[in-house]
Order: C-alpha cells, then structure tokens, then sequence
C-alpha cells in the first residue's frame, strides 16, 4: 500500500500485488498524482486500473485526465459512475427569458397535473425536481470551499498540465470520455489481476459510497475513509485485515470550535460524514481483531485534527492489543506521499 495523497484536498492510494497495480481514488490533478507516484517509487505505467469509493472531488479531481493518459479503466459503481458524468456534464446557464419561460411552463405542467388531465405533466415535474436535486447533490465536495462553487471542468486546466494534450473532438463532446469503464457492487467480490477485491458499502453523502477490502497472495488490506459511522458491515468487512487504512478525520472540540460554517460543521458530525478520532478509536478498541500490522490512518482535517491527537487516540485504543503500539500507527497526511507499506 502505497498512501499519495489523504485529506479533503485529495485522496490517492496505490494497492499492489507482485503482478497488479491498482490506483484506489485520483483525487488530486493528473500532474500532481504523476509526481507523487514518482516520489514514492511507484511506475504509472504500471497501473492496471483506478478504482473509485465515490464521486466527491477529493478523490477524483484528476481521474479523467488521468485514465486517458494511461488508457486504463476505471472501476465504479454505476451510481457513482452516472453521478461522476453528471458532475462533468456541462450545464449551460439560462437567461432571465428562458428561466420565465421555464417556471411558466413549469407552472403550466403543475395545473395541468392538478386537473387530472396528463400523467406525462407529472413526469415532467419529477424530473424537473430530480434535476435540482441532483445538481444540490454534485455540487457537494469534502472540501468546504468547493462545496460552495459549481464543479470545475478539470480538464480544461489539466490538459494542458497533464500532457500529452488530449483535446480531441469527443474528448470535448464528452468530458466524462474514459478509455474504458467497468461497474461493481458493494458486496460482491470481483477481481483485478491477481487482486481479489471486495467492495462494502459506507454510510457517507454521496451516490453509492464504498470501502474496499483487496486479498492478494494471503495479504489482506482494508480502505475505509469518509464514513459518518462505523456500521455492523463495515466492522466485519474490517475482520483479519493486515494493512488499515482508516479514517481519522477531525477531533471534535476542534471540529465544534474550527473554522467551518456551523451546517458544514452539521454535515461533517452526522451518520453520512466523517468518523471522528473518539469514533476511531471507539472502534478499535471495542469491535478490532487487533490483527493489523499496520494501521494507517487518513482522511485528517487539515482544520479540525491535529496528527498528534489522532495517532494519541488511535493508540490509547489499542493499548488492548500491545502488539500494535508504536511504529506500527502511521498517519497518512494531505502534503506527501507515505513510504510504501510492503507486506
Ligand atoms: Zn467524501
Ligand atoms: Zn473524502
């Protein structure tokens, strides 16, 4: 396991066997991911496939600049897959006369569906709704700051950063172009190579959120970042892991006291957030098979964590499994790669 990047501003993570490379999440740009993979050893050109948890921009703000480079695919569920290609999708703006047009015709449809005259005019107005909702839902970042902007189109910076220069006319077409794409569900185990890959859902805010669970030659790691708790699936999925890499992402007084306007502050506490370091630590003193070798942990807020509480909290917890303390915690940070882990 090789950590490039963990925090809001970026998540990447390569996870290899002796014969595949799977890059887990491309969340900073395709430029920045290449020199981290150099800066840690690792060969781009020996990627197999990306494998994404889900469609927040701090995991994947550089995937398709990224894959076309490398012209591998990219592992999704479909639901984050299609939320993926919405986020991309550009959305043209509506002058003042098409929007009056729009609500009229809106208003129209709603009175039409009152009387009882077409079933279609219901449709209409769901999909209307289904639209706003699902812009609300794309829009929607780890990073506070991007929470509040419109999705950025990476490739318009990022071709041209990330060379080969791609523009291409259905590249342009079709932002959302990747050299091939491949769907999994939570639950059901498939493979990359030699890589025996198991996905399970996480309570988190976006389409189809998931962790991964990746056995190879009898080595087993673990990816669980951006949960708002720990449930029973995912406290089994966690059983006889050998490399963790789990969430620690901000300590509370911190959080209540930080920066974040108070509903980021909400977002951030609830179910589909993020697990705190107490949560952390609850976890892996209470329902952890103390199996690891190695416990990474990721995901901190640059904001509301300081890298001494969380690893303080982590180990406090696993003062019940003596063979974990000391060097064996590391905490995977936003500003460099990790060195590789190597079982
Ligand atoms: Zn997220
Ligand atoms: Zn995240």
């Amino acid at each position: 396991m090789t950590v490039l990047a963990s925090g809001s501003k970026g998540n990447s993570t390569v996870i290899s066997s002796s014969r595949t490379r799977v890059l887990v999440d491309a969340g900073l740009s395709c430029r920045e991911l290449l020199r981290r993979m150099a800066m840690a050893g690792e060969a781009p050109e020996a990627l197999d496939a990306i494998l994404i948890t889900h469609e927040h921009q701090d995991h994947i703000a550089g995937l398709a600049v990224l894959a076309r480079r490398l012209k591998i695919p990219v592992f999704f569920t479909e639901p984050t897959h299609r939320a993926w290609v919405r986020m991309l999708t550009p959305r043209t703006t509506m002058t003042y006369a098409a929007w009056l047009d729009h609500v009229q015709r809106e208003k129209e449809a709603r009175a039409a569906a009152v009387a009882g005259e077409a079933a279609a005019n219901l449709e209409a107005i769901a999909s209307i709704s289904a639209e706003s909702a699902e812009v609300a839902e794309a829009n929607r970042s780890d990073d506070p700051q991007a929470m509040m902007e419109l999705p950025v189109d990476p490739d318009e910076i990022e071709d041209e950063l990330c060379g080969p220069v791609q523009t291409a006319a259905s590249v342009k077409a079709d932002p959302a172009q990747l050299p091939a794409v491949e769907y999994f569900q939570a639950g059901t185990q498939f493979s990359i190579g030699d890589i025996d890959i198991t996905p399970f859902t996480i309570p988190h805010d976006a389409a189809d959120p998931c962790g991964f669970v990746f056995e190879s030659e009898g080595i087993r790691m673990a990816l669980a970042t951006d949960l708002g708790y720990m449930p029973p699936n995912v406290k089994a999925a966690l059983k006889r892991i050998d490399v963790l890499l789990l969430e620690a992402n901000h300590d509370l007084e911190m959080l209540r006291d930080g920066p974040y306007p108070w509903s980021v502050k909400q977002r951030v506490l609830s179910r589909v957030g993020h697990l705190s370091n107490d949560a952390t630590a609850e976890f892996l003193q209470k329902d952890y098979d103390g199996g690891a070798t190695w416990i990474v942990l990721g995901h901190l807020s640059e904001s509301n964590n300081a890298p001494e509480l969380a690893r303080m909290a982590a180990e406090q917890a696993l003062v019940h499994h003596p063979a974990l303390l000391g060097n064996r915690v590391v905490l995977a940070g936003q500003a460099a790669p990790l060195e590789p882990i190597t079982l």
